[in-house]
Protein backbone atom coordinates (compact mmCIF):
# COMPACT_ATOMS: atom_id res chain seq x y z
CA UNK A 1 0.00 0.00 0.00
CA UNK A 2 1.07 3.62 -0.30
CA UNK A 3 1.38 5.85 2.27
CA UNK A 4 -1.76 7.74 2.76
CA UNK A 5 -3.64 5.99 0.34
CA UNK A 6 -6.49 3.82 1.41
CA UNK A 7 -6.15 0.21 0.64
CA UNK A 8 -7.65 -2.18 -1.69
CA UNK A 9 -10.03 -4.31 -1.19
CA UNK A 10 -9.47 -6.90 -4.14
CA UNK A 11 -11.75 -10.57 -4.44
CA UNK A 12 -12.23 -12.86 -6.80
CA UNK A 13 -14.23 -11.54 -9.41
CA UNK A 14 -12.80 -8.02 -11.57
CA UNK A 15 -15.91 -6.33 -12.25
CA UNK A 16 -16.59 -6.31 -8.80
CA UNK A 17 -13.29 -5.75 -7.20
CA UNK A 18 -13.62 -2.70 -9.82
CA UNK A 19 -16.93 -1.20 -8.18
CA UNK A 20 -14.83 -1.99 -4.63
CA UNK A 21 -12.54 1.15 -5.86
CA UNK A 22 -15.33 2.90 -3.87
CA UNK A 23 -16.50 1.42 -0.68
CA UNK A 24 -19.43 2.31 1.75
CA UNK A 25 -21.44 4.05 -0.62
CA UNK A 26 -24.51 4.24 1.73
CA UNK A 27 -22.31 6.09 4.66
CA UNK A 28 -19.20 8.04 4.28
CA UNK A 29 -17.77 6.68 1.27
CA UNK A 30 -14.54 6.25 0.84
CA UNK A 31 -12.32 6.87 -2.53
CA UNK A 32 -10.01 3.52 -3.08
CA UNK A 33 -8.42 5.30 -6.62
CA UNK A 34 -8.29 8.76 -5.76
CA UNK A 35 -5.64 10.06 -7.89
CA UNK A 36 -4.47 8.59 -11.38
CA UNK A 37 -1.62 6.68 -10.04
CA UNK A 38 -3.66 4.76 -7.63
CA UNK A 39 -6.05 3.66 -10.46
CA UNK A 40 -2.33 2.44 -12.72
CA UNK A 41 -1.55 0.87 -8.85
CA UNK A 42 -5.14 -1.18 -8.96
CA UNK A 43 -4.85 -2.46 -12.28
CA UNK A 44 -1.27 -3.68 -11.98
CA UNK A 45 -2.13 -5.90 -9.12
CA UNK A 46 -5.50 -6.95 -11.06
CA UNK A 47 -3.60 -8.16 -13.98
CA UNK A 48 -4.25 -5.11 -15.94
CA UNK A 49 -0.79 -3.09 -16.01
CA UNK A 50 -0.89 0.26 -18.23
CA UNK A 51 1.66 2.59 -18.85
CA UNK A 52 0.10 5.86 -17.41
CA UNK A 53 -3.34 7.25 -16.86
CA UNK A 54 -4.33 10.68 -17.03
CA UNK A 55 -7.17 12.52 -14.96
CA UNK A 56 -9.52 12.51 -18.11
CA UNK A 57 -8.90 8.45 -18.09
CA UNK A 58 -9.24 8.24 -14.56
CA UNK A 59 -13.13 9.89 -14.85
CA UNK A 60 -13.53 7.26 -17.35
CA UNK A 61 -12.40 4.67 -15.04
CA UNK A 62 -14.84 6.19 -12.48
CA UNK A 63 -18.07 6.20 -14.75
CA UNK A 64 -17.68 2.66 -15.51
CA UNK A 65 -17.29 1.72 -12.26
CA UNK A 66 -20.44 3.67 -11.25
CA UNK A 67 -22.26 2.14 -14.20
CA UNK A 68 -21.14 -1.40 -13.87
CA UNK A 69 -22.28 -0.68 -9.79
CA UNK A 70 -25.66 0.79 -10.99
CA UNK A 71 -26.38 -2.41 -13.53
CA UNK A 72 -25.09 -4.54 -10.93
CA UNK A 73 -27.68 -3.07 -8.55
CA UNK A 74 -30.47 -3.23 -10.92
CA UNK A 75 -30.15 -7.01 -11.83
CA UNK A 76 -29.70 -8.06 -7.93
CA UNK A 77 -33.22 -6.43 -7.40
CA UNK A 78 -34.31 -7.70 -10.27
CA UNK A 79 -34.93 -4.48 -11.94
CA UNK A 80 -34.55 -3.25 -15.48
CA UNK A 81 -30.95 -2.11 -16.19
CA UNK A 82 -30.38 1.71 -16.49
CA UNK A 83 -29.96 2.46 -20.26
CA UNK A 84 -27.45 5.02 -19.54
CA UNK A 85 -25.20 2.54 -17.35
CA UNK A 86 -25.50 -0.58 -20.42
CA UNK A 87 -24.28 2.63 -23.16
CA UNK A 88 -21.46 3.44 -20.92
CA UNK A 89 -20.49 -0.52 -19.93
CA UNK A 90 -20.68 -1.06 -23.93
CA UNK A 91 -18.72 1.96 -25.03
CA UNK A 92 -15.97 0.52 -22.46
CA UNK A 93 -15.98 -2.78 -23.95
CA UNK A 94 -15.91 -1.52 -27.43
CA UNK A 95 -13.15 0.39 -27.14
CA UNK A 96 -10.48 -1.83 -24.92
CA UNK A 97 -8.16 -3.98 -27.44
CA UNK A 98 -7.11 -6.62 -25.10
CA UNK A 99 -7.06 -10.09 -25.68
CA UNK A 100 -7.06 -13.34 -23.78
CA UNK A 101 -3.55 -15.05 -24.30
CA UNK A 102 -3.10 -18.25 -22.20
CA UNK A 103 0.36 -19.21 -20.49
CA UNK A 104 3.01 -21.76 -20.59
CA UNK A 105 1.51 -22.70 -17.12
CA UNK A 106 -2.02 -23.14 -18.40
CA UNK A 107 -3.84 -19.70 -16.96
CA UNK A 108 -5.29 -17.03 -18.70
CA UNK A 109 -3.77 -13.75 -18.86
CA UNK A 110 -5.12 -10.41 -20.52
CA UNK A 111 -2.63 -9.16 -23.11
CA UNK A 112 -3.69 -4.91 -23.61
CA UNK A 113 -2.95 -3.73 -26.58
CA UNK A 114 0.20 -2.21 -28.05
CA UNK A 115 0.01 1.31 -26.05
CA UNK A 116 -0.82 -0.90 -22.84
CA UNK A 117 -3.59 1.92 -22.15
CA UNK A 118 -6.47 2.06 -19.49
CA UNK A 119 -9.00 2.21 -22.64
CA UNK A 120 -8.27 -1.40 -23.10
CA UNK A 121 -7.60 -2.48 -19.54
CA UNK A 122 -11.25 -0.57 -18.87
CA UNK A 123 -12.46 -2.82 -21.89
CA UNK A 124 -11.51 -5.85 -19.83
CA UNK A 125 -13.68 -4.70 -16.72
CA UNK A 126 -16.68 -3.86 -19.09
CA UNK A 127 -16.58 -7.39 -20.71
CA UNK A 128 -15.70 -9.05 -17.52
CA UNK A 129 -18.90 -7.11 -15.67
CA UNK A 130 -20.80 -8.14 -18.95
CA UNK A 131 -20.51 -11.55 -18.47
CA UNK A 132 -21.76 -11.91 -14.80
CA UNK A 133 -24.98 -9.54 -15.83
CA UNK A 134 -25.60 -11.63 -18.62
CA UNK A 135 -25.68 -14.27 -16.68
CA UNK A 136 -23.26 -16.40 -18.28
CA UNK A 137 -21.52 -17.28 -14.96
CA UNK A 138 -22.00 -19.47 -12.11
CA UNK A 139 -23.37 -17.45 -9.34
CA UNK A 140 -25.74 -14.36 -8.57
CA UNK A 141 -25.26 -10.65 -8.15
CA UNK A 142 -26.77 -10.13 -4.80
CA UNK A 143 -26.00 -6.47 -2.63
CA UNK A 144 -24.42 -6.26 0.82
CA UNK A 145 -26.74 -6.31 3.85
CA UNK A 146 -24.33 -3.80 5.57
CA UNK A 147 -26.98 -0.90 5.22
CA UNK A 148 -24.17 1.51 4.83
CA UNK A 149 -22.55 -0.63 2.44
CA UNK A 150 -24.80 -1.76 -0.12
CA UNK A 151 -22.40 -2.99 -2.91
CA UNK A 152 -23.29 -5.58 -5.07
CA UNK A 153 -21.24 -8.41 -5.02
CA UNK A 154 -21.33 -12.18 -7.17
CA UNK A 155 -22.22 -14.83 -5.23
CA UNK A 156 -20.58 -17.62 -6.17
CA UNK A 157 -21.61 -19.83 -2.72
CA UNK A 158 -22.88 -23.10 -2.98
CA UNK A 159 -26.18 -22.09 -1.30
CA UNK A 160 -26.10 -18.57 -2.62
CA UNK A 161 -27.19 -17.22 0.35
CA UNK A 162 -23.79 -15.13 0.81
CA UNK A 163 -25.05 -11.43 2.76
CA UNK A 164 -21.80 -9.76 3.09
CA UNK A 165 -20.13 -8.07 -0.31
CA UNK A 166 -16.68 -9.48 2.35
CA UNK A 167 -16.87 -11.16 5.14
CA UNK A 168 -13.38 -9.39 6.45
CA UNK A 169 -15.09 -5.81 6.48
CA UNK A 170 -18.80 -5.58 6.82
CA UNK A 171 -19.04 -8.90 7.87
CA UNK A 172 -17.37 -9.09 10.80
CA UNK A 173 -18.24 -5.54 11.43
CA UNK A 174 -21.58 -6.74 11.88
CA UNK A 175 -20.65 -9.94 14.09
CA UNK A 176 -19.00 -7.54 16.26
CA UNK A 177 -21.77 -5.27 16.70
CA UNK A 178 -24.08 -8.00 17.42
CA UNK A 179 -21.35 -9.37 20.31
CA UNK A 180 -21.56 -5.83 21.60
CA UNK A 181 -25.85 -5.65 21.37
CA UNK A 182 -25.52 -9.25 23.17
CA UNK A 183 -22.91 -8.00 25.40
CA UNK A 184 -25.39 -4.84 26.49
CA UNK A 185 -28.21 -7.31 27.05
CA UNK A 186 -26.40 -9.36 29.30
CA UNK A 187 -24.50 -7.10 31.67
ZN1 LIG B 1 -20.41 -4.61 2.19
Amino acid sequence: MRAGFPDFRLGGVLATSFTATLTERRGDAIERIPTPQRLVDWLTVSGLAVESCTAAQLGLARELRESIHAAATAAALGEALPAAAVQVINDRSLQGRAAAVLTPEGHRRWQLGPASCVADALGVIAADAIGILAGERDGKLALCASPTCRAAFFDTSQSRTRKWCDMNTCGNRQKKARFNANQRKNS
